[in-house]
């Protein structure tokens, strides 16, 4: 009776129940130029995923850090990057 909002979040493409979980989620960063992109996979983020399309949805303190830690890619010259969360977060608390 205490309204557990967080046991019933609902995936808002879908309408599917969102569990917590980690996901492999590619990100767009931007280039050197605005004309490039890079793909960044980044691997054990942590999410509520769907349980009907299995789309992963990242709270925003988490997609905050990553946003900051994709800056880091865009010298980069591969056009993808594969790397983990649990290799980011310490940087991004630091
Ligand atoms: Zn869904």
């Amino acid at each position: 009776m205490t309204g557990e909002l967080a046991n019933d979040k609902r995936c808002p493409l879908c309408g599917g129940r969102l569990k917590p979980g980690l996901a492999t989620i590619p990100f767009l960063a931007e280039g050197a130029t605005r004309f490039e992109q890079r793909v960044v996979l980044v691997q054990g983020v942590p999410a509520e995923i769907c349980g009907s399309c299995h789309e992963p949805f990242t709270a925003g303190r988490v997609t905050d850090q990553i946003v900051d830690l994709l800056n880091q890619f865009r010298a980069t010259r591969a056009e993808v990057s594969i790397t983990s969360y649990a290799d980011l977060a310490p940087l991004a608390a630091a």
